[in-house]
């Protein structure tokens, strides 16, 4: 047999999707499972953007196309991140792919040579595909952790001490995936005033949860002074549209946008023309279910917060943002025996049919750490009660 590459041999993966299978195989033995585990809208995309793709089909939009994406879907882009982010994003600045996760590659290797010691800031708990991308493209992983007692955000000063000559990339994350956290007006001004010491970082900010926001306003490092040529903006269709299969993400960059379409070309061509079209219904159609989604969510995050108020062992923050919960299960832990939240975790699943994920899906676990799980709440009202309702008879009946 051939050898296969060190970068791939260690290339990570996204956990929620390994879960997503073993729950899928439990499921298809008859399992009644409760799943929380993946992070999607449990919503159909709203129906005029369907229509819009359907059209697309019949009218031939089904070729090739620039590998930006077409004029009309970047300019609808810029006007509408011009207007929630408040800068000024131009069409040409704008670069679409099939989802925002290939601009995370892209971004890391554009901004870090393989093998030379550049190094990136993540955030921990995070995304894990950050730092999977970080480890396959040669470059340093620099956790940043969050911390339980900031609301889920790092503090600045950590920031801080973490760059280096050889830090070439920050990635930030608001709302954030998997706790909820928002990065507010005053913790991105403090962020901004560091990044200024060193002109040197290039901050990827992932953005895909932007609509999401559900206490106070969503605020962008791009909008601070200085920080719109250094910053790389990600957002995209699949969370607010419920659009996550039609593959369409994007990010904004003056400086970079030639480069982000050049990886695209290199990789993908462009995203899939239809679903282009589908997508400029979503960003410049009408915004009503968009909207309504947003209620929903926000609406469930009360229940599912509320509810896991209740469940012994298991302290709840009220997440700002995204559809994760992320509660704290370290006395839960103790009370069933369990050594970590990844124990519990299997044991939910197999004993109390509840699919949620742990602390070590999104990224290196500190030891000692407090616990997490990971519910994502984009689920009926009536699954959040009964897979609650599930983890509190669980661990109340485990309870030695
Ligand atoms: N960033 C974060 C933080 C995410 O949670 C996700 C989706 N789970 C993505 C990026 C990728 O989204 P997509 O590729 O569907 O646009």
């Amino acid at each position: 047999m051939a050898d296969i590459s060190k970068r791939a041999g260690t290339l990570g993966t996204e956990n929620a999707f390994v879960v997503l299978a073993e729950v899928n195989e439990l499921i298809r033995q008859g399992r009644p499972v409760i799943s929380f585990c993946i992070g999607q809208p449990d919503f159909n995309t709203p129906a005029n953007v369907c229509e819009a793709g359907i059209r697309a089909i019949r009218e031939g939009k089904t070729g090739y196309t620039g590998s930006a994406g077409i004029p009309e879907l970047r300019e609808a882009i810029a006007r509408s991140m011009t207007a929630t982010r408040g800068i000024d994003i131009r069409p040409e600045d704008v670069v679409v792919g099939a989802g925002a996760k290939p601009f995370i590659a892209y971004a890391i290797m554009t901004a870090t040579d393989y093998g030379a010691g550049h190094e990136v800031i993540f955030p921990v708990p995070g995304f894990p595909i950050y730092e999977s991308q970080i480890m396959a493209q040669g470059a340093v992983p620099v956790p940043l952790p969050l911390r339980e007692d900031r609301a889920f955000t790092f503090d600045p000063a950590d920031l801080e001490k973490k760059i280096t000559k050889n830090t070439r990339l920050l990635i930030l994350n608001t709302p954030h995936n998997p706790t909820g956290s928002i990065l507010d007006k005053d913790t991105l001004v403090e962020i901004a005033a560091i990044l200024r010491r060193h002109e040197h970082v290039w901050v990827y900010a992932d953005e895909i949860y932007s609509r999401l926001v559900y206490d106070g306003e969503f605020a962008s490092l791009a909008t601070l002074p200085g920080m719109a040529a250094r910053t790389i903006i990600s957002d995209g269709a699949s969370k607010t549209w419920a659009m996550t299969g039609w593959r369409i993400g994007w990010v904004a960059n003056k400086a970079l946008a030639p480069v982000f379409t050049r990886w695209v070309t290199n990789t993908d061509s462009c995203a899939g023309h239809m679903n282009q079209v589908a997508a400029l219904e979503a960003v410049s159609g009408p915004q009503d279910d968009a909207e309504t989604f947003k209620a929903r969510f926000r609406e469930r995050r009360d229940l599912v917060v509320r509810l896991l108020g209740d469940v012994p062992g298991v302290k709840c923050q009220s997440p700002g943002g995204a559809f994760y919960a992320w509660p704290n299960v370290t006395e839960a832990c103790r009370m069933i025996g369990a050594k970590d939240s990844e124990e519990m975790r299997r044991r939910l699943l197999h004993e109390a049919s509840v699919a949620v994920l742990a602390d070590n899906h999104f990224g290196p676990v500190v030891p000692g750490a407090e616990q997490h799980i990971r519910l994502s709440y984009a689920a009926s009202n009536d699954a959040i009660r009964e897979g609650v309702g599930r983890i509190a008879e669980f661990v109340r009946k485990n309870t030695r």
